[in-house]
């Protein structure tokens, strides 16, 4: 089922209405706005997006976008692979006043017309998916800042080198 291209523009209520399930891919390096923040562009954007009516009727877009992309390291400023995984949640509205009515379990998404770029659209979910800062996982640059260990680091299940260091000192106090 891979490397089949998403359409570039759809019809997002058809699509709804007849309750229609695209898959395929997108080149990041179309992704002018995402690339200009990565190191290399030449990843593939995996999108898997279902267009259905909710039991309230709204016309939905449910799905996930996935890539795997490179960004600098904020340690060594060398090239770090992230993997991005965005959740699409839209629910499509002719206008920005009919989109305040929509339940607020999605993102409104205004469709003024028939058509709409998929392309800008998954776009932006993964650019909001994207950590504000990345490291390597074993990156071999220690950094003196006191706040380095964010939620946004890239390796959130390290362990805490000073917890080691600490665990050290309580076995040679021991003695
Ligand atoms: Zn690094």
């Amino acid at each position: 089922m891979l490397n089949v291209k998403l359409p570039k523009v759809v019809d997002p209520r058809q699509l709804a209405d007849r309750g229609i399930q695209l898959t395929g891919v997108i080149a990041v390096k179309d992704m002018t706005e995402l690339a200009s923040m990565l190191v290399e562009s030449g990843a593939e954007v995996l999108a898997d997006l279902n267009f259905s009516r909710d039991e309230l009727r709204i016309r939905t877009i449910i799905g996930s976008a996935k890539a795997t992309v490179q960004v600098q390291c904020q340690r060594c400023l060398e090239p770090v692979d992230v993997e991005l995984a965005a959740n699409v949640n839209l629910a499509i509205s002719y206008s920005e006043e009919k989109a305040l009515t929509l339940p607020k379990y999605y993102d409104p998404l205004v469709v003024e017309d028939d058509e709409v770029e998929l392309l800008p659209l998954i776009e932006q979910e993964l650019i909001l998916s994207l950590p504000l800062v990345s490291y390597h996982a074993d990156c071999s640059i220690q950094t003196s800042f006191g706040d380095g260990d964010t939620e946004a680091s890239a390796a959130p299940e390290r362990p805490n080198p000073f917890s080691v260091l600490a665990s050290l000192k309580g076995k040679t106090d021991k003695k």
